[in-house]
């Protein structure tokens, strides 16, 4: 859905966007950093939205997408981007995270804490790296960032491929989330001007999975792990989330996930015919 202008005023309910381009333009034709997509969480105040607006702006970063906002952009949102109303006009709003992410091939969290489960972690200099390195094949790539008062949740940070803290002093670490956009920003507008020889290369022969195949993925493998008996969905003990862990590491390609889910499904037909395995046999 398109936010369309300040005075216009339909612009109060979730729904699918659309894309910044006629369809008959290639995703290659698009500016390099159209395809890296800042994703905003849950934003409490209207004037952050505007503020990050604006820091994307200035790093020449234009794809914002808004996932469950408390209060859509409004007036005081437009103030506070400057002049940044283009991004504010075509922002996406979402229901879910998931649904932001569906067509990204490789997603990156911000957080002020590390969390309980090890993750990838990365620096927001070698985030950049690899947002621009990705960006540059056809597929777009997003940065989240989480709310102003509890930040990612860990099932959205589980969505993403890495973490990235921005370094401070240990004992006041959250920055304003439009101050942490500003960051990141910055640094992926120093990472677009370097050589494409320098940023960190593309390890796979394929088109990756997008997130939305993968979490196709994910339930499927939920499924049948718990048909099987391996998965007690009363105590799960983290299963989900570490093999998250191991399959963000990995980056299937298109072909190798439709593999895994053939597997999948020929040990669903064969776990249905026979005892289940049993964790204490
Ligand atoms: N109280 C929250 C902080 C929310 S700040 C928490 O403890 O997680 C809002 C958002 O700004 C965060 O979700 C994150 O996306 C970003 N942010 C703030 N400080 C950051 C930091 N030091 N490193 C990375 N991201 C940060």
């Amino acid at each position: 859905m398109w936010l369309g202008t300040r005075n216009d005023t339909r612009i109060s309910t979730f729904g699918h966007g659309c894309s910044l381009l006629p369809d008959h333009v290639s995703r290659y034709a698009m500016p390099m950093l159209d395809r890296i997509h800042i994703i905003l969480v849950g934003t409490t105040h209207p004037g952050n939205i505007g503020a990050a607006a604006r820091a994307m702006k200035t790093m020449g970063l234009s794809h914002l997408m808004l996932v469950r906002p408390k209060v859509l952009p409004n007036a005081e949102s437009f103030a506070m981007s400057s002049g940044a109303d283009d991004i504010l006009q075509y922002a996406r709003v979402c229901e879910t995270l998931d649904e932001a992410v569906a067509e990204c091939v490789w997603v990156a969290g911000t957080s002020a804490r590390s969390r309980t489960i090890d993750w990838p972690t990365v620096t927001p200099r070698q985030c950049a790296g690899q947002l621009v390195a990705e960006a540059r094949g056809a597929a777009p790539v997003a940065l989240v960032f989480g709310c102003e008062h509890s930040g990612l949740s860990n099932d959205e940070l589980g969505r993403c491929h890495v973490h990235v803290r921005i370094p401070t002093r240990d004992d006041f670490s959250s920055l304003n989330i439009a101050a942490a956009v500003q960051v990141m920003a910055y640094e992926v507008f120093v990472a677009s001007s370097v050589d494409a020889e320098e940023l960190p290369l593309s390890e796979v022969a394929g088109e990756y999975a997008t997130a939305g195949e993968m979490e196709l993925f994910y339930c499927h493998l939920e499924q049948v792990l718990v048909e099987l008996d391996f998965l007690d969905l009363q105590q799960p003990r983290n299963l989900m989330h570490r093999l998250r862990r191991l399959y963000g590491r990995v980056r299937p390609d298109k072909n190798e996930i439709n593999i895994l889910r053939g597997i999948l499904g020929a040990m669903s037909a064969a776990g249905a015919g026979r005892n289940h395995w049993r964790r204490d046999a």
